[in-house]
């Protein structure tokens, strides 16, 4: 039985050999590089997209093998705008957008309404695709986003988001901090009992 990650992330790949305690895959190492179109329309709908695509090319290409493909789509919302950026996080500046580039067409966005701050919140999801089904779980991290960056830590939005009950942004707190407390941290204590259940049934 293989565990399969559905991404060639590698702070991805460390985070979810934490969580799993275990020897994660990542797809491309098995099956190389390939696009997957992400056209759900929430963070668990792409979430399941990616899982499922691989899953079911590993049983076409590795019918000898069992597999357990998880995958993840996070991304930041501000309810004021509408809930943008959303699951266009990686994509709202342009399809080949930076991160710095989606932060600043962000922090425009909030200057041109004139907010200094509003509140925000991130989303993670993970899909788990196995011979015993489909799971989907998420986790949410609530707070602030302000219009301007402040602090070099974490990545994407983080320098303008403040968590509830912090007065600094991610990209000002300690990283500690934020692998308690995020969505991502948040959804993957959901997915480790469903992942410790499908390993005992697919056995080692
Ligand atoms: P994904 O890799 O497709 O899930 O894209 C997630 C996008 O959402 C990233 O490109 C970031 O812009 C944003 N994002 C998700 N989680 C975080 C986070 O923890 N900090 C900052 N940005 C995040």
């Amino acid at each position: 039985m293989r565990l399969v990650l559905a991404t060639g992330n590698k702070g991805k790949l460390r985070e979810f050999k934490e969580m799993c305690q275990d020897e994660v895959v990542a797809f491309s190492a098995l099956l190389g590089e390939m696009e997957i179109v992400e056209d759900g329309d929430t963070f668990g709908a792409n979430a399941l997209i990616k899982a499922r695509t691989i899953y079911e090319k590993l049983i076409k290409e590795k019918p000898l093998e069992t597999h357990i493909v998880i995958a993840d789509d996070s991304g930041i919302s501000l309810p004021i705008l509408g809930g943008v950026p959303g699951i266009y996080s990686a994509r709202y500046a342009g399809e080949k957008a930076t991160d710095k580039e989606n932060l600043s067409k962000l922090i425009a966005a909030l200057k041109e309404k004139g907010l200094e701050r509003t509140s925000a919140y991130y989303t993670a999801a993970i899909a788990i695709v196995s011979g015993y089904g489909e799971y989907v779980v998420h986790g949410w991290m609530h707070g602030e986003a302000i219009n301007e960056a402040r602090g070099e830590k974490g990545f994407g939005y983080d320098p303008i988001f403040i968590p509830l009950g912090y007065d600094l942004t991610l990209g000002e707190l300690d990283e500690e901090i934020k692998k308690k407390i995020s969505h991502r941290a948040k959804a993957m204590k959901l997915a480790q009992p469903i992942v410790k259940m499908l390993k005992q049934k697919q056995g080692k």
